[in-house]
């Protein structure tokens, strides 16, 4: 599909991708949050089971539920982005006149 400037009818037309951005910040952040808080439970079942393989079960516990949570929560917070850019905001900008503009897909 080539896209072209409505106002101009250029075809020089960058993706902004704004919504995606935010939604991919909010989301990791989310995510992140979400999956700290869920090791914390995890995290004293891993104190235990740590405790006797000598592992620091509740530091690794905590980490990974971070990291699982951002990385769950990024994605997701991506795909609400790119529903955003595709349906609600204008998602295109024209590099020669600048206007924004967004386009229906399918
Ligand atoms: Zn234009």
């Amino acid at each position: 599909m080539i896209l072209q400037c409505p106002s101009c009818r250029s075809i020089r037309i960058a993706a902004r991708h704004t919504g995606r951005k935010v939604c991919t910040s909010v989301g990791t952040a989310a995510g992140a949050a979400s999956g700290v808080a869920a090791a914390a439970s995890g995290a004293r079942i891993g104190a235990s089971v740590g405790a006797i393989g000598g592992l620091p079960g509740s530091v690794l516990g905590g980490l990974l539920g971070g990291i699982v949570g951002a990385l769950a929560g990024g994605s997701a917070g991506a795909a609400l982005g790119d529903f955003v850019d595709d349906n609600i905001l204008d998602n295109f900008e024209c590099l020669d006149c600048g206007h924004t503009f967004s386009v229906e897909t399918d």
